[in-house]
């Protein structure tokens, strides 16, 4: 697993790819445009191919680009769905020009009185998704990341993001994980064994292969608790214990990104869990050889 943390593009991409060097980032992750919404700025072309060459120079990579979180591909209201259509497709194509291998998005809300996870709003995400992937035919790579069902949110189950993803080419739809928003869904990652079952639940339902890039936040909510709030990695209610299986199983296709959200409430929070992830991923290497040698 290559480890990466969510970087702001505020002050340009060129900034953003010198603190990712500076963090010792192996993979990155940015906003294309603010998450909170209003008209996307222009790439400028000088700062991305700067950005670019500084991301290859220092072996950085994917390059991963996340939609703002207003879109709702479920949505009823017909301006509000297409206008998160044209986000998307807008998005997937300033991803491409950024150089990025995948867009990670939230599917959206259904309305209150549908079913968790109900097949009308799953049937409308589906339009959507179609209508995205005939605005956008390029090599970038479409990711639906499970949430941790909060409030009316649809696809917090491996169930119902298996039932929009396998519509789709492997090659133009694949999935993230997020561990916070699955332990607030209650799969319990906090217990070792459990990780590794759940994981093999969602190879079962999902397929690993679809898994293109996993959200490493711990969680400040409990098991269950339909509530998104993320903690540094190994200090909330997952632990180290989960992270560690999750970092090492060998079902992940190799190199997989692990991305960091986690809060910035501290200088040098984004170094101290890459330095956490990164000795976790050690851990287990170390642990497997004293083993051996025991033996
Ligand atoms: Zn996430
Ligand atoms: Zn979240």
């Amino acid at each position: 697993m290559r480890f990466g943390v969510h970087l702001s593009i505020q002050g340009g991409m060129e900034k953003m790819a010198r603190a990712a060097i500076g963090l010792g980032c192996e993979t990155v992750q940015v906003f294309s445009r603010s998450p909170r919404g209003g008209k996307a700025k222009p790439l400028v072309p000088g700062d991305v191919a700067r950005m670019k060459q500084l991301l290859q120079e220092h072996d950085i990579g994917p390059l991963v680009v996340h939609a703002p979180y207003f879109i709702n591909l479920a949505s009823t209201e017909e301006s509000k769905r297409a206008y998160s259509i044209q986000v998307l497709a807008e998005d997937l194509l300033r991803a491409e020009v950024l150089g990025a291998g995948f867009v990670v998005t939230h599917i959206g809300h259904k309305r209150p009185d549908e079913p968790s996870n109900g097949e009308q709003a799953l049937s409308r995400t589906i339009d959507s998704l179609n209508e995205i992937l005939d605005m956008y035919s390029g090599p970038v790579k479409l990711l639906l990341e499970n949430t941790s069902g909060q409030g009316q949110e649809i696809g917090s189950t491996f169930e119902a993001l298996g039932k929009l993803v396998h519509v789709f080419p492997l090659d133009r739809v694949g999935t993230c994980f997020d561990t916070c928003h699955a332990f607030g869904q209650g799969y319990d990652l906090s217990d070792p064994y459990r990780a590794g079952e759940i994981l093999q639940a969602y190879d079962r339902i999902l397929g690993l292969e679809t898994l293109e890039v996993i959200h490493l936040n711990d969680s400040k909510m409990g098991l269950g608790s339909h509530r998104d709030r993320h903690q540094h990695v190994g200090k909330g209610l997952i632990g180290l214990e989960g992270f560690k299986e999750i970092i090492n199983d060998p079902r992940l296709k190799p190199g997989i990104p692990g991305i960091m959200e986690t809060p910035n409430d501290s200088p040098t929070a984004d170094e101290d869990n890459l330095s956490t992830a990164r000795a976790l991923r050690l851990a287990r290497t170390t642990g497997a050889e004293t083993g051996h040698v025991k033996e």
